[in-house]
């Protein structure tokens, strides 16, 4: 049977009874092979992520302060679980060297990594000793170059060496770090552990990489938006790509390269409900990316300016165009979309990209192109209706244009893809809400049904 990786986050992870249920999901499947598992995260509203504290330690270490009030709620956290799971292991040795630690590399001025990734390793050891299995140190296996980047090559190769996968034995690789190029702990961004997940599941050449957390996947929608959005069943990395580029939040994005590149699916589950089946990622030529809603899902953000640059005769100027971009890319702004008309030529830009330089670059248009007007509009937000099933399927489009019509939303500008796979409408940013939840009624009900697509 394909070997599984499971990775699992900081909720699911957050106390003994979270640990507990993890351990009934790792047992329940003996494919689960490898564990990799978060630092203990809230176990409500109000409390503090264990890595959180860990940054602190190491913040007052640095300023040569006592981090006691930061690194006892550490510890206590650690003996409740111990002592609740009732596992035997040398708790306090891990504690006290961690400690140790911390305050060396915070007098000697070395970064963070060390304390933040204390979270993990403790309680990777915590895990291990509960299912009986190995214990692996990601700085064995798991190495950063010169640049700070994963060593990819050296890294896989040496994954596959050390988890053996011809041995049946299961093994925990606490996620979130590995080894730097100076030979200290390095980590990954916030939210890395689902790095690691991917890069062990890459390495051991797992059938699938499940990703554990606290809700039942992706959802087709912002629930803040649509309280009742449903969950996508199957997602394509490609969908995927389109939907977090347009503001849904995902897996680290980084955590997406590696699986992808090998074709692996992953797929979110819900450690506290294990029987739903969550979310499945999956490459374009996955079986179950045959099958298909009408559209995958929804996303947007509010945050966008246009320039709208008018020029009688535009079309017949050579290099108009051209000149526009080169302003912006001489002032080092990416832009988002080009909408065009009939000698009108607009760029979408992040507003947190031009803010500071709206003024310049105005400037710098009308000397480069020497426009009849330019019009500069800050209120834009842009929703992007993704999925595969849309492609050649006549009147989606419609579809969309008619609800948002009935819904009052004016439409500002259009962008659809030529892969068929995107609608990407700008709407006033006050109508924002209004436009989602007017698509997702459109499109989303109890029973549309998926189909197969050709
Ligand atoms: N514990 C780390 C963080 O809080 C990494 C992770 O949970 O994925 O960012």
């Amino acid at each position: 049977m394909p070997i599984k990786v499971a990775k699992f986050g900081g909720t699911s992870l957050a106390s003994a009874p979270q640990i507990r249920k993890m351990q009934d999901i790792v047992r329940a499947d003996p494919d689960r092979r490898f564990v990799v598992p978060s630092a203990p995260g809230k176990r409500s509203g109000q409390d503090t992520k264990v890595t959180d504290l860990l940054y602190l330690c190491h913040d007052l270490a640095s300023k040569g302060l006592s981090f006691d009030d930061a690194w006892d709620p550490v510890c206590e956290r650690y003996r409740t679980i111990v002592a609740e799971l009732g596992v035997s292991l040398g708790l306090d040795a891990l504690l006290d060297e961690a400690e140790a630690v911390i305050a060396d590399h915070g007098n000697r001025g070395l970064p963070a990594d060390y304390a933040a990734s204390r979270g993990e390793a403790i309680n990777g050891r915590i895990i291990a000793a509960l299912l009986g299995f190995d214990y692996v140190d990601p700085t064995e296996m798991i190495f950063f170059n010169e640049r700070g980047r994963l060593d990819e090559d050296r890294t896989y190769r040496a994954v596959a060496d050390r988890l053996g996968v011809g041995d049946a034995g299961g093994a925990v690789v606490p996620g979130f770090f590995g080894l730097g190029a100076d030979g200290n702990v390095k980590t990954f961004g916030r939210g890395g552990s689902d790095v690691t997940g991917a890069i062990v599941a890459r390495g051991v050449g797992a059938g699938v990489y499940e990703n554990w957390t606290d809700v039942h996947g992706l959802l087709i929608t912002d629930p803040r938006i649509v309280p009742d959005a449903f969950t996508i069943e199957a997602v394509t990395y490609r969908e995927l790509r389109e939907l977090s580029y347009s503001g849904a939040r995902v897996l680290h994005e980084e955590a997406v390269f590696p699986v992808r590149a090998a074709g692996i699916p992953v797929n979110i589950r819900n450690t506290n409900d294990p029987d739903h089946p969550g979310t499945l990622i999956v490459a374009g030529d996955h079986p179950r990316a045959k099958l298909s809603y009408q559209i995958t899902g929804i996303a947007g953000r509010k945050d966008f300016t246009i320039i709208q640059v008018e020029k009688a005769m535009m079309n017949s100027e050579i290099g108009f165009g051209k000149r526009v971009l080169e302003v912006l890319a001489n002032q080092n702004i990416s832009f988002e979309h080009m909408p065009s008309g009939i000698d009108t030529l607009s760029v979408v830009i992040e507003d947190t990209a031009i803010e500071e330089s709206l003024d310049e670059v105005v400037e710098a248009i009308r000397s480069a192109v020497k426009p009849d007007r330019i019009d500069i509009d800050n209120n834009l937000a842009l929703i992007a209706t993704v999925g595969r099933g849309m492609a050649k399927l006549p009147g989606t489009s419609a579809k969309l244009f008619a609800a948002l019509g009935e819904a009052g939303v004016n439409i500002r500008m259009i962008d659809q893809g030529s892969s068929e796979m995107n609608i990407i409408v700008g709407t006033d940013v006050q109508d924002f809400e209004k436009a989602v939840q007017a698509i997702y009624r459109a499109f989303v009900s109890e029973d549309s049904q998926p189909r197969e697509l050709g």
